[in-house]
């Protein structure tokens, strides 16, 4: 590919030494020039130097520019470089055939200097300008997925956020209904929370949420599993393909991993450590259908955790 300041390549392929010649004088000043005297030959010029414009004869011994050019068409690395035919012939039917392939321009012979030069400086700028125009769309692909990606992730723990949950939420679920799938839902929510932003402060606060973040984020590595931040101190899981009881057994080790991880928190009266409540609702359930549904039983299940005195799962089947 063409970079900026750099001369352009061309590639003469052309049997007649005398033709090469000719066209190697008239461009020499300007481009950098390389040349084959069989199609062959040039093919294998056209992929080891990728040139930015291809000069090409049409009748040659052996392969023909026609061949050269289909070949070098159906190559990926090389399908993108422009051709142009140089020829003697005239006819329609010739232009036509090496239209067809794939040739982008002619220059018939006997050729004028003048001519031979203004066109290939079309196209070699024409090729600078969808080289310039290829490379920013690469770049606008490259910051489109990094925005995607910032887009679906929270801003401090990186799990997914709200909105991406509630889309992989409502996809999962049709899914699951329409696999005849099941599907588990997580809801949890540390315990105390405001009196431990009072206590420690909201940036020991924003840590705690960080160690709960990583904390879910190896608890479910399964593929499909998808763990999200839902609230300010409420996170939640979607499990696919998961029955209920198996979830309740992974908000239990959930539960326990929290309490294990033994953060500091002398206002709950309790256990000293932060911990926290889930709910978790699913199997049977999915078939009522609505995302906002299954939601509001694992949200209950979630309450009745708080009611039991929280550090609880609690399950809800239906
Ligand atoms: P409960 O045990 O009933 O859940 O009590 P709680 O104090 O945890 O619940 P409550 O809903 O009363 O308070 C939630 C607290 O979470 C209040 C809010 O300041 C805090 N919080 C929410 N988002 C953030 C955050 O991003 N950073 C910090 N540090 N605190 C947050
Ligand atoms: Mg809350
Ligand atoms: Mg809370």
């Amino acid at each position: 590919m063409h970079r900026r300041g750099e001369r352009q390549k061309v590639l003469i392929i052309d049997d007649t030494l005398a033709n090469i010649e000719i066209l190697h004088r008239i461009l020499q000043g300007e481009h950098e020039v390389y040349f084959a005297k069989s199609g062959l030959d040039g093919i294998r010029v056209a992929s080891r130097e990728l040139p930015d414009l291809i000069l090409l004869d049409i009748m040659m011994p052996g392969m023909d520019g026609y061949q050269v050019c289909s070949i070098l068409k159906a190559n990926p690395d090389t399908q993108a470089i422009p051709v142009i035919f140089i020829t003697a012939m005239g006819s329609d039917e010739d232009e036509t055939k090496g239209l067809e392939a794939g040739a982008l321009d002619y220059i018939t012979k006997p050729i004028s200097p003048p001519i031979v030069k203004a066109r290939v400086r079309i196209h070699l700028e024409l090729k600078r300008r969808r080289d310039a125009m290829g490379e920013l769309a690469r770049e606008l692909a490259e910051k489109n997925r990094e925005l995607e990606i910032l887009a679906r992730a929270d801003g401090l723990t990186g799990l997914a956020n709200r909105r991406h949950f509630d889309q992989v939420l409502a996809a999962e679920l049709k899914r699951a209904l329409r696999s005849r799938l099941e599907l588990s839902l997580i809801l949890c929510d540390i315990d105390f929370f405001k009196k431990y932003n009072d206590r420690y402060g909201h940036l020991a606060g924003d840590r705690c949420l960080l160690a709960v973040g990583e904390l879910l984020q190896d608890s479910f590595r399964r593929a499909g599993d998808l763990a999200a931040r839902y609230g300010g101190e409420e996170f939640a899981v979607i499990l696919p393909d998961t029955g209920v009881a198996k979830a309740a057994q992974l908000a239990e080790r959930l539960r326990s991993g929290m309490a294990a991880l033994a953060i500091p928190h002398a206002a709950t009266g309790g256990l000293g450590v932060v911990t926290m409540s889930i709910g978790v609702a699913g199997g049977e359930l999915i078939r009522e259908g609505s995302p906002a549904w299954l939601i509001g039983m694992a949200d209950r299940a979630l309450y009745a955790s708080k009611e039991k005195g929280r550090n609880a799962v609690t399950v809800v089947t239906g």
